[in-house]
C-alpha cells in the first residue's frame, strides 16, 4: 500500500517535471471549452427536429473530435521540454480524424438514441476512442524513441471508456452542460496524462527538425481550436438565442390560443394532435391541463368517450364524422349539434402542407334567436298555429318533388257573429280552442295553420277517402260545442279541399281550394267541397254574372214578362204570374233559373225583389181591374225585413189594389221557423195580398203545411202535370191535394199545362184554374189581348 501511494507520489511529481505548465494549463483550458460546448450541441442534438438534428450531430463529432485532439497536441507540445521533439505532418492530420471519427462521432450519436445501456454503450465506445487517438497522436511524435506500459495504457483506456460512458448515460435532466463538460475534460486529460504518466521517452541522438515544426504545429492548432470553438459558441449563442424567440413567439401564440372564444384543434397530416386550445378542452369537457399533443383522432375519441360514457356505437359514428370533415377539401362550415344540446358551428379547413384546422364555435344562443325569430315569422302569435307564409312555404317544399297531399282550408261559420256578440276577446279564445281542437284531429304529425281571421287550413298526406275522414272529423269537432268561461258557442265550419294532382302550384292549389271552399258555403256550409276541374270556370262565370247583375237593373237589361193564368170555370184570364227576365248585353237571354239563385246567394235578390215587386205593381195597374198580379217572392228575400216595407212601398207608390197582388211562396221559405212565418204571412194578408203557395210537391209536401199557414192559393208543380197521365202516384198526389184545397177552401191551380189532354185531366180532377204554354206563354205586358179560344 505505501509502496503504490509512492509511485503514485513519484508518478505525479514525474507527471509534473516532465511537462511545461502553461501548456498543461491551455490544455485543459481548452478541453474544458470542448466539453462544455459537446454538452451543449448534444443538447441541441436532443432537442432538434428530425431535419436539423443531423447538423447538430455533425457538429458535436468534429467539435468532440478536435476537441480531443487539440488537448492532446497542445498538452505534448509542453511534454519533454527539456527533449528536442518533432511532429509527423500527415500522421498528426490522420490523428485529427481519428478523433473526430472514433471518438466525436459515436459521442454525437448518443443524443439519439432513447434507452440510457445504448447510451452508456456508445458513450464508453467513444471513450476508448480517446485511447485510440491519443496513442495515433503518439505515433506522429518524432525525434525519440517511446515505451507504453502496457497496465497504464489500459488503465488510461478505461478512464477516457468510463468517463464518456458516464457522461453519455446521464438522464436527460443531468446531462447539464457543467456535468457533460466535467466528464468530457475528466476522460480526456484523464486519458492523455495517465497514458502519458506510462510513457517513456529516449532522445535520438542528432533529431533537429523539431522546434520549427513545433511551431508551426502550435500555430495550427490553436488557430484551429479557435476558430472551431469559437464558430461553435455563436452557432449555440444564436441558436439559444433563436430558442428564446421562439418560446417567446410560442408564449404569445399560446396566450392567443387560450384567450380565443373558438375551440380550434390542428391535426396534422400524420393525423396527430399539433396544437389544440384551452376552449377546445372545455367545449368537450377535459380538465384544464389535459394533454393532447400527439394523439391521434381515435385516442382522442376515445378520451371523449370516456368522459361522456359514450357506447362503441357512439364513438364509431363520432370516429366516422371526424373522418367525414378531415376528408373535406375545401374551407366547409358546419352546424353540429353536441349531445348536450349545444350547436357548434365547425369550421373545417383543410392546410396546403396537409392536415385540418378545425374550430368550433358555440352558436347556440345565435341560432335559438334565429329560431325565435323565425318562429315569430312563421307562426300565429294567437293560436300558435303555423301562418300563412309558413304554409306556403311547407306547401311549396313538398310539392316539389311532388308529394301527393290534400289542402283542405277550413272556414269557421258564424264566426262573425260571435265576435260581435260576445266580444273579440271571447272571439280570441274560441280561436284558440279550434286550434286546439284542429290540432287533434291532425295528430302530432299534422300540419294545421291560420290563414288569418277565422280562416284555417290543414294538409292531409293520404288518398281521397282519407282526407274525407279528416274533413268529417274537423267539421264535427267544431260543430260541438265550446265553452268559453259562462259563454257556450255553436259554431261550425265549411270545408274546401283539393289535391296536389289537380294543380300546378302552391299557389294554384290554394286558389282551387279556395274555390271549393267558396262552393262549400254556397250549398249551405257545414259541408266539404272538392275542388274539381271546371269549377274554376263555373265560379268565374258566377262571378261574372254576379257583377254584371249588379248593375242590370239600372242599365235597362232586366223586364218583366207575365204569363196568364186561367180559371177553368170560365176559361177566362183572371190574372198574370209576373217572371223576370234578364237581356245580357253578351250572354243574351240569361234564365231566372240560372241568376236568382245567384243573386239569393249573394243577397242581391232583396233589391231585385223590390223592383220587381215595384214594377209589377206598376204594370198591374193597366190591366183591367178585375185581373191580379203574381209575383215570386223568394225566400231569402221573404225573410228580409225589408219584404214588407217594400210590398207597401210597390202599392202606394203604384195605386194598386193590395187584393190584385198575390205573392207566390216556396215551400222551402215556409217551413223554416213556423210561428215566424206565420206571423208575417199574417202581416202580408192584412195588407189584402194573397199569398200562393208555388211548385207544390217538390219541397217538404207537406200537408201539414196546408192546415197551419193561413194560404189562398196552391200551385201545384208542374212535374205533377207532366207526368199525371203515365205516373199513378202523380195523379194520386193531384187528386188528393185538390181535395184538401177545396175542403180548407184553398184555390188550387196547376202550372205547366202544355197539352190539351193535360188540360182535360186537371178539369177532371177539379182544378181552380191552370197556367201553361197551352194557354199562354210568359210575354212583355201589351194592351189586353183577345182571349185564346179554349177547346173543351
Ligand atoms: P216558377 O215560379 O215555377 O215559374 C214558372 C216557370 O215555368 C217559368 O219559368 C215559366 O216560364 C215556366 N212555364 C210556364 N208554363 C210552362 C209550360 O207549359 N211548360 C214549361 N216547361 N214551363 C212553363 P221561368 O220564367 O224560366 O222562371 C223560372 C223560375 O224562376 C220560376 O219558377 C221562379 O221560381 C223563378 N222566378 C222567375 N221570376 C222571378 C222573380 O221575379 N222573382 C223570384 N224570386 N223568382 C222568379
Ligand atoms: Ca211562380
Ligand atoms: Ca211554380
Amino acid at each position: 500500500m505505501f509502496a503504490y501511494r509512492q509511485t503514485m507520489i513519484y508518478g505525479a511529481i514525474q507527471l509534473a517535471a516532465d511537462h511545461s505548465l502553461g501548456f498543461i494549463f491551455t490544455a485543459v483550458v481548452i478541453c474544458l471549452v470542448a466539453g462544455w460546448l459537446v454538452g451543449a450541441l448534444m443538447h441541441r442534438t436532443r432537442e432538434a427536429s428530425p431535419v436539423h438534428q443531423y447538423r447538430w450531430l455533425a457538429g458535436t463529432a468534429i467539435v468532440a473530435g478536435l476537441g480531443v485532439w487539440t488537448t492532446h497536441f497542445i498538452a505534448m507540445l509542453g511534454y519533454r521540454p527539456d527533449m528536442l521533439l518533432g511532429f509527423a505532418g500527415d500522421t498528426t492530420t490522420f490523428s485529427a480524424l481519428v478523433a473526430v471519427l472514433i471518438v466525436g462521432l459515436p459521442l454525437a450519436l448518443t443524443p439519439l438514441f432513447k434507452s440510457r445501456r445504448v447510451r452508456t454503450t456508445i458513450g464508453a465506445v467513444a471513450g476508448l476512442g480517446i485511447g485510440g487517438m491519443h496513442y495515433t497522436g503518439m505515433a506522429a511524435v518524432e525525434g525519440c524513441v517511446q515505451t507504453h506500459s502496457p497496465l497504464i495504457s489500459g488503465l488510461a483506456a478505461c478512464i477516457g471508456a468510463c468517463g464518456l460512458a458516464l457522461a453519455c448515460g446521464l438522464p436527460p435532466r443531468l446531462a447539464t452542460n457543467r456535468a457533460v463538460c466535467a466528464l468530457f475534460t475528466l476522460a480526456v486529460g484523464g486519458t492523455h496524462f495517465v497514458a502519458i504518466a506510462g510513457t517513456t521517452l529516449q532522445h535520438v541522438a542528432g533529431y533537429v527538425g523539431g522546434p520549427h515544426e513545433n511551431i508551426t504545429l502550435s500555430v495550427f492548432t490553436a488557430a484551429a481550436a479557435g476558430v472551431l470553438f469559437l464558430g461553435a459558441f455563436l452557432t449555440i449563442l444564436t441558436a439559444q438565442r433563436f430558442d428564446a424567440q421562439e418560446q417567446a413567439h410560442s408564449a404569445v401564440l399560446r396566450t392567443a390560443l387560450d384567450n380565443m372564444s373558438n375551440g380550434l384543434v390542428y391535426l396534422d397530416e400524420t393525423d396527430r394532435v399539433r396544437l389544440y386550445n384551452r376552449r377546445y378542452l372545455e367545449i368537450y369537457g377535459f380538465p384544464a391541463d389535459t394533454d393532447l399533443s400527439g394523439l391521434n383522432s381515435d385516442e382522442i375519441i376515445e378520451l371523449v368517450g370516456d368522459r361522456h360514457d359514450w357506447t362503441a356505437e357512439r364513438r364509431q359514428q363520432a370516429r366516422m364524422r371526424l373522418n367525414e370533415w378531415r376528408g373535406i377539401e375545401s374551407f366547409t362550415l358546419i352546424d353540429y349539434l353536441m349531445d348536450d344540446g349545444r350547436i357548434m358551428e365547425v369550421e373545417i379547413r383543410p392546410i396546403a402542407e396537409g392536415g385540418t384546422v378545425i374550430t368550433f364555435d358555440d352558436v347556440t344562443k345565435d341560432r335559438e334567436s334565429q329560431r325565435r325569430i323565425a318562429e315569430l315569422a312563421f307562426c300565429d302569435p294567437l293560436t300558435k298555429l303555423a301562418n300563412r307564409r309558413a304554409l306556403t312555404a311547407r306547401m311549396e317544399r313538398d310539392f316539389f318533388p311532388k308529394q301527393r297531399f290534400k289542402l283542405l282550408l277550413i272556414d269557421l261559420d258564424r264566426f262573425k257573429q260571435v265576435n260581435d256578440t260576445y266580444g273579440h276577446a271571447t272571439g280570441d279564445q274560441l280561436l284558440v280552442q279550434v286550434a286546439g281542437r284542429l290540432n287533434e284531429v291532425a295528430g302530432p304529425h299534422g300540419f294545421v295553420a291560420r290563414l288569418g281571421g277565422d280562416e284555417m287550413a290543414m294538409l292531409v298526406y293520404g288518398d281521397q277517402e282519407e282526407t274525407m275522414a279528416v274533413a268529417s272529423q274537423v267539421i264535427a269537432a267544431l260543430s260541438a260545442p265550446f265553452q268559453i268561461d259562462q259563454i257556450r258557442i255553436s259554431i261550425g265550419c265549411s270545408i274546401g279541399v283539393c289535391c296536389t294532382d289537380d294543380a300546378r302550384d302552391a299557389g294554384e292549389l290554394m286558389q282551387f281550394s279556395d274555390i271549393a271552399l267558396y262552393e262549400s258555403k254556397r250549398q249551405g256550409r257545414g259541408r266539404t267541397s272538392c275542388y274539381t276541374p271546371g269549377m274554376l270556370e263555373t265560379v268565374a262565370e258566377r262571378v261574372q254574372l254576379e257583377t254584371d247583375m249588379r248593375t242590370a237593373i239600372e242599365r235597362g237589361e232586366m223586364h218583366l214578362a207575365y204569363q196568364p193564368v186561367i180559371a177553368l170555370a170560365d176559361d177566362r184570364i183572371i190574372g198574370y204570374e209576373a217572371l223576370i227576365r234578364w237581356t245580357h248585353p253578351t250572354l243574351g237571354m240569361v234564365s231566372p233559373a240560372r241568376f236568382i239563385p245567384l243573386a239569393e246567394e249573394t243577397g242581391q235578390i232583396v233589391s231585385i225583389g223590390a223592383w220587381v215587386l215595384q214594377e209589377a205593381c206598376r204594370q198591374a195597374v193597366q190591366l183591367p181591374g178585375n185581373l191580379y198580379v203574381a209575383v215570386n217572392v223568394s225566400p231569402v228575400q221573404f225573410r228580409s225585413p225589408l219584404l214588407l216595407s217594400d210590398l207597401t212601398q210597390a202599392l202606394a207608390q203604384s195605386g194598386l189594389s193590395a187584393r190584385r197582388l198575390e205573392i207566390e211562396l216556396t215551400e222551402t221559405a215556409i217551413v223554416e221557423d213556423g210561428p215566424q212565418i206565420a206571423t208575417m204571412l199574417a202581416a202580408i194578408r192584412r195588407l189584402g195580398v194573397t199569398v200562393a203557395m208555388d211548385d207544390f210537391g217538390t219541397g217538404y209536401s207537406s200537408l201539414a203545411h196546408l192546415r197551419d199557414l193561413p194560404l189562398d192559393r196552391i200551385k201545384v208543380d208542374r212535374s205533377f202535370v207532366a207526368t199525371a197521365e203515365t205516373d199513378r202516384h202523380s195523379m194520386a198526389v193531384l187528386e188528393g191535394i185538390t181535395h184538401i184545397a177545396r175542403t180548407m177552401n184553398v184555390a188550387i191551380q196547376a202550372e205547366g199545362v202544355e197539352t190539351t189532354s193535360q188540360l182535360q185531366l186537371m178539369r177532371e180532377i177539379g182544378c181552380d184554374a191552370i197556367q201553361g204554354y197551352l194557354v199562354g206563354r210568359p210575354e212583355r205586358l201589351e194592351p189586353p189581348k183577345a182571349l185564346i179560344a179554349l177547346s173543351a
